[in-house]
């Protein structure tokens, strides 16, 4: 049997790893990324003996991109974030984390009957059930299950940190409450020399299975049959058109749109899905001007600083690696940097004086579309396949029903694989995990 030909657009960690399993399936795989180089938004730029992860980039443990990873015997090496040195921000001061039971009573950012009502709703989080809370937004959630704003004040830092989300009103509760739950659970990992170290991997084990890897390489345009209805190759910005008989797409909504001109459904995905940014600032310092001080999470605002070199190799010695970010609602505009720096301010006094390399970015996409509250969450996100055009699919993390952030592009990812491969491929190796 001839092997099935695919195209995967996109050589981020959501298309490389299509690109891994669907040849390890047995596809006949060309995947095209036109930047000249692999890894979108899981790339990592060495600077001064530095390396910055475009933004905090944390590998949830629970998450499905671990598993898929698994799968593909790419075992990431790191460690969790420190367990001391945590701070809650509130009006540019640092106050105790709740952690645990001590640091909850004992902190200074909720009043007591807070603390009551947090450590009660923090005992039952393992047992919520979130299937019900698809259509709920992660607002009405916490106003709900709570009666003090200083709680609910706390509960949606928590919410930012593991969604990365500002908009709380869009948010499914659904989500947020999973992203919680698996955070509390089995808390995230750090990746030793960021997270390009995942795309190197995932690309090597992609190309062994003997998918090609075109760099520099712009898909302009999917080529559907004469009448529609499905695809039957995909043509390049040069003009040249390559025959497939399956097209992968693993960018974002307006990309998948631009692909398919004139195709009102995906128009209006593009059109309806609400992506999550952040602004971010990356340093590199000589070294920590206050060692013990190693997070920071704003209560009274979306603030986030951590130093990640405390837990992952990222820093040359002595120095430390550390990620600022503010969380952005939908019209939130693009702060400014000074904005970030008094987060820096707060948490390592004095660090002017050591910066030996730093990145700012006002507005990065984390993710391409958050789950919504509106659509029922989850389950209202679309789907891997695109329901009228045979032979197309799409990868991402605002695709399927499965997790947020890396671990729904690495889930669609295997999704896409369950798809196509379902009995119509003769594998040409060891199907993956079997
Ligand atoms: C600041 C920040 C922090 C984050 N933190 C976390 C975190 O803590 N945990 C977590 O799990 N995730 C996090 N993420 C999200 C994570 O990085 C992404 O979910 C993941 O990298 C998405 O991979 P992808 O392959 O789906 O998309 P992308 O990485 O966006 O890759 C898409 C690729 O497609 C290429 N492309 C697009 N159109 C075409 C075309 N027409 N032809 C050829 N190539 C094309 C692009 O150049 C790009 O390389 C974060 C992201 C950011 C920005």
């Amino acid at each position: 049997m001839q092997a099935m030909k695919v195209a995967v657009v996109g050589g981020g960690l959501g298309g490389l790893t299509a690109a891994a399993l669907l040849a390890r399936g047995g596809c006949d795989v060309t995947l095209f990324e036109r930047s000249k180089h692999l890894g979108g938004r899981a790339q990592t730029s060495e600077v001064e003996g530095f390396r910055f992860n475009l933004g905090p980039h944390a590998l949830y443990r629970a998450g499905a991109a671990l598993r898929v990873l698994g799968r593909l015997g790419v075992k990431p090496q790191g460690d969790i974030p420190a367990q001391t040195g945590g701070y809650a921000l509130r009006a540019g001061r640092l106050h105790t984390l709740p952690r645990g039971p001590v640091s909850l009573m004992t902190t200074d950012v909720l009043s007591l009957a807070g603390k009551l009502e947090v450590a009660r709703l923090l005992a039952g989080l393992g047992r919520i059930d979130t299937d019900a809370l698809g259509s709920l937004s992660t607002r009405e959630w916490l106003d709900t299950r709570l009666a003090r704003e200083d709680s609910r004040a706390l509960l949606a830092a928590l919410v930012r940190v593991a969604t990365y989300c500002a908009d709380l009103t869009a948010l499914s509760a659904q989500a947020a409450v999973r992203q919680v739950q698996a955070a509390t659970a089995a808390n995230v990992l750090y990746v030793d020399g960021g997270w390009s170290t995942l795309v190197e991997a995932v690309a090597l084990q992609a190309r062994e299975a003997g998918a090609r890897l075109e760099l520099s390489t712009r898909v302009a345009a999917v080529v559907l049959r004469e009448g529609g209805g499905r695809v039957e190759g995909v043509r390049l910005a040069d003009g040249t058109v390559r025959a497939v008989d399956a097209v992968v797409v693993a960018g974002g909504p307006a990309e998948v749109a631009a692909l398919v001109p004139g195709d009102a459904a995906l128009a209006r995905d593009a059109q309806e899905a609400v992506p999550v940014k952040a602004a971010t600032l990356e340093l590199g310092l000589s070294g920590l001007p206050r060692p013990d001080a190693l997070f920071a999470l704003g209560v009274d605002g979306p603030w986030y600083a951590s130093v990640h070199s405390a837990s992952a190799r990222l820093a040359p010695e002595g120095g430390a690696m550390i990620h600022v970010a503010k969380y952005l609602g939908g019209s939130d505009a693009a702060p400014k940097e000074a904005e970030l720096e008094a987060v820096m301010d707060a948490l390592q006094p004095g660090w002017r004086a050591r910066v030996v390399a730093r990145r700012f970015r006002p507005a990065l996409t984390v993710s391409e579309g958050l789950p919504l509250a509106a659509k029922g969450g989850l389950a209202g996100r679309p789907t891997v396949e695109v329901p009228h055009l045979g032979g197309l699919y799409r990868v991402g993390d605002w695709v399927g029903g499965e997790g947020m952030l890396a671990d729904a592009a690495l889930a669609s990812a295997e999704a896409v694989e369950r798809a196509l491969l379902q009995g119509t491929v003769a594998p040409r190796r060891r199907a993956v995990g079997a």
